[in-house]
């Protein structure tokens, strides 16, 4: 398999329903054909017939360390470095508070104001319970690398904007990082999938990343985290479940971390959502990062050409230069929202993010200039007849 280069887009791996442009795979990847009948085999021939011996038999308590292999290719990411389990939000939460605990005597956090709000809370949340000081430091993105000090005893910074795509320089803010004696935390959200990433190169001590977006592992899919080998050993996982236990079936009294990352496992794995992962992953069999990222800033570049000639209302928001964007493309409009629910009543799907975003997520594996061209046609057709201006496409919905 890994030996056939796959030629882009491979939209016949994927389930798109008909009539739908998505670009939304940024927020929630499509379904990869098979994932029923894969899904149907566990339920019916795994957990059905063997049960509680699924666990040995089927490989289920070894699908951390085998899926967070398959997500450390697309991340460069040695064997052994990454698991899987819980959602991002907790991902951060543990990589954090391993990160804190390395550095004592530093007291600042370091994010900047393009993070998901979710990092930034779960910042809080943790020093909140530390209570022994600690300072969340938020600074705009362009003064992320200047603004790492020999106070800040972690930079957690998301690489990819949510909002705007703006793309972080991983290699120069994580020296920056190590230059200040910082550790260095990167959320791979937007990036996983979507953009070349070099863990190894990078050099940066923890990594989390979702796998429900540009990995298509479906809804509620579970996180990802990695840490650097040489850390590994010795950070502390902030939450002591069994399964981050040394030798969960001694049933020891007492907490004994295992060994390197298989210590950030915590409870039992989502196996139905974790199945349903691992064969999303085989989508990337023999597919390329830099094809996709050549594609993807093709797609991004034709999308801001075509809207900005024909849509003068829109203003963008994402970098021009598609070295400095990951794979999406945001414009500005005032009635945003209404503008997205009119653009989805008619088949083309991306989402908003307030105050004023409309967000298109680009993703090759299954979009090509066709699609971005057809749908530059519906968003015209939107704008300028202010398709949007209706009370039903004025109305907020529970999720954006
Ligand atoms: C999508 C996203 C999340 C979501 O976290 P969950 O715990 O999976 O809901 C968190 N952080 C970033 C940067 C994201 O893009």
């Amino acid at each position: 398999m890994k030996d056939t280069i796959q030629t882009l887009p491979l939209k016949d791996k994927f389930h798109l329903p008909e009539g739908m442009i998505y670009l939304d795979g940024n927020s929630l990847g499509p379904l990869p054909k098979g994932t029923n009948a894969r899904v149907a085999e566990m339920l019916t021939a795994e957990w059905g017939e063997h049960l509680i011996t699924g666990w040995n038999r089927d490989g289920w308590m070894a699908q951390p360390e085998r899926v967070g292999n398959m997500v450390g290719r697309l991340i460069g990411a040695p064997e052994g470095t990454v698991t899987m389990g819980d959602t991002l939000s907790v991902k951060v939460y543990q990589a954090l508070s391993a990160a804190l605990k390395m550095r004592p005597g530093r007291h600042v956090i370091l994010s900047d104001s393009g993070n998901f709000p979710s990092d930034l809370y779960m910042a809080q949340g943790l020093i909140q319970q530390l209570d022994q000081g600690y300072e969340l430091r938020v600074v705009d993105p362009e003064e992320v690398a200047t603004s790492i000090d020999e106070t800040v005893a972690v930079a957690m910074i998301t690489q990819v904007d949510y909002r705007t795509g703006r793309m972080h320089d991983m290699n120069a803010v994580t020296k920056a990082a190590h230059d200040a004696g910082a550790v260095m935390l990167w959320d791979l959200a937007h990036s996983a999938g979507a953009v070349p990433v070099d863990l190894q190169t990078s050099n940066c001590e923890f990594a989390v990343g979702c796998t429900y977006k540009y990995l298509n592992g479906g809804p509620g899919a579970p996180a990802f985290i990695y840490a650097r080998p040489d850390v590994a050993d010795t950070m502390d996982a902030a939450l002591a479940g069994w399964l981050g236990h040394d030798a969960p079936f001694a049933f020891e009294p007492d907490y004994r971390p295992a060994p390197g990352i298989g210590r950030m496992r915590v409870g039992t794995p989502p196996v139905m959502q974790m199945t349903t992962l691992e064969h999303a992953l085989s989508v990337w069999d023999g597919v390329d990062m830099a094809d996709i990222r050549m594609a993807s800033i093709r797609l991004c570049d034709l999308f801001i050409r075509e809207v900005e000639a024909r849509c003068p209302d829109l203003t963008l928001v994402s970098p021009r230069d598609g070295a400095l964007r990951g794979s999406q493309v945001s414009f500005a409009f005032e009635n945003g929202y209404a503008a997205m629910q009119a653009l989805i009543a008619r088949g083309v799907v991306g989402d908003f993010r307030a105050p004023d975003i409309i967000r298109f997520g680009f993703t090759p594996l299954y979009i090509d200039e066709s699609d971005v061209l057809a749908a530059v046609d519906v968003l015209e057709d939107v704008i300028k007849n202010d398709l949007w201006d209706t009370p039903e496409y004025k109305r907020k919905a529970r999720v954006t």
